[in-house]
């Protein structure tokens, strides 16, 4: 049986966050009628209630009630949300996201540990949000460019620092950890690099958050997503760009680096 917050007329479990029963066909929030002989909610006395908390009894309307696993709670009785705020349905939008980032920048290794489980493209739109300043700052950028040609090279070059961030940077550290032999799941390490995009929130205000504060926070993020070792995220985190420099200056000395 679906466990819902009943519909104040029919009884019938609605979805959460719906506005119509579809059973009855009529509102979620019923107005209380004065001396009606229902119970009215306690926190809004104009409605009638839709049912009571099962922990403490409090009637609510459906505002004031949550579905904590299959009873109907009040908001005073529902324990806090385990995992990311940003993956907190219950909660607006703009507030999860401000949480979400705030708790990346000034707690990464605590928050990362709730990383684990969960979808990447949930993940990925909390990045993408995070990255908007950089885009913005490049954009600005882009009004220096005095010509088209100069404008879509930034455009390109942008589009590229996101998707290496999202896409190659954790492949490269996948790839690191496994080379250390160590069990770790792809998909954390995707929402790991998402989740520490937070760094990039930093960086209205200039390059210092982005050349600095992004990494430690990825490092951070990443060491407890995988309770690695310092060293052991320090390696992963720095095997690909490494990796990279090393190719570049062996290419400009003209000298195959690994002979
Ligand atoms: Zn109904
Ligand atoms: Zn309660
Ligand atoms: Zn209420």
């Amino acid at each position: 049986m679906s466990v819902g917050i009943p519909c104040p007329r029919c009884r019938n479990p609605l979805e959460p966050h719906a506005r119509m029963c579809p059973a009855c066909g009529g509102p979620a929030l019923v107005e209380r009628a004065e001396g009606e002989d229902t119970p009215a909610c306690a926190t809004h006395r104009e409605r009638v209630a839709s049912a009571a908390c099962a922990r403490c009894g409090v009637f609510g309307c459906a505002t004031c009630l949550v579905v904590v696993g299959d009873e109907v709670w009040c908001r005073k009785c529902r324990p806090p949300a385990p995992g990311l705020a940003w993956e907190d349905p219950t909660r607006a939008l703009f507030v999860r996201f401000v949480a979400t980032a705030w708790a990346f920048l000034t707690r990464p290794m605590a928050s990362a540990r709730e990383v684990k489980n969960g979808s990447v493209g949930w993940a990925w739109v909390f990045a993408a949000l995070c990255l908007a300043p950089q885009v913005a700052a490049w954009a600005m950028v882009g009004e220096l460019a005095k010509t088209p040609e100069q404008l879509l090279t930034i455009a390109a070059s942008t589009g590229l620092l996101m998707l290496g961030w999202l896409l190659v940077l954790p492949l490269g550290e996948f790839l690191a950890l496994r080379a250390m032999g160590l069990e770790v799941s792809f998909t954390t390490q995707l929402r790991a690099t998402a989740y520490s995009s937070a760094g990039f929130v930093v960086p209205w205000c200039g390059c210092v958050g982005l050349a600095l504060w992004g990494p430690l926070v990825r490092l951070a993020t990443l060491r407890s997503a995988f309770d690695l070792t310092w060293g052991q995220a320090l390696i992963a985190v720095s095997a690909l760009p490494l990796t990279c420099v090393c190719a570049v200056v062996a290419t400009r000395a003209d000298l195959p680096f690994w002979a």
